[in-house]
């Protein structure tokens, strides 16, 4: 389902890209704050995702997000690189696992994929 969006919306959510983009290459370089602990676990998540899409041999988060900027990103991705989404420690799946949009209780706990599996395998 592809959803409209106002011009300036686009503008926002190019910018968003060029953020996460930038704060990707600064801490694979190591600067700006480490990878998240726990990013080949979220990884493992993704491979199992229907949403997944490999395009030159990368995986994203649904169809890159340059190639569809309008989404609904717990049905279609968020178009992001699954390896630098997942080792962002501030990032989270878009999704729960019934497609709906991830939320965060009073208490904080998130209930998207990554976060579901992460509790998991803490209680295991
Ligand atoms: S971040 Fe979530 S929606 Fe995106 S590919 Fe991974 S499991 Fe699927
Ligand atoms: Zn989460």
């Amino acid at each position: 389902m592809a959803l409209a969006l106002s011009p300036s919306r686009i503008v926002i959510k190019l910018a968003q890209a060029g953020v996460k983009r930038t704060t990707s290459l600064f801490r694979s370089a190591g600067i700006g704050g480490r990878d998240y602990a726990g990013w080949t676990q979220r990884a493992e998540v993704c491979a199992r995702c229907p949403l997944v899409v490999v395009k030159c041999g990368k995986s994203y988060c649904g169809r890159p997000f340059l190639s569809q900027i309008a989404r609904d990103e717990p049905t279609e991705g968020c178009g992001c690189p699954i390896g630098p989404k997942a080792k962002d420690p501030n990032e989270h799946c878009p999704r729960d696992e019934h497609f709906s949009p991830r939320a965060t209780d009073e208490s904080g706990t998130c209930n998207c994929m990554w976060c579901q599996s992460q509790r998991t395998a803490d209680r295991a």
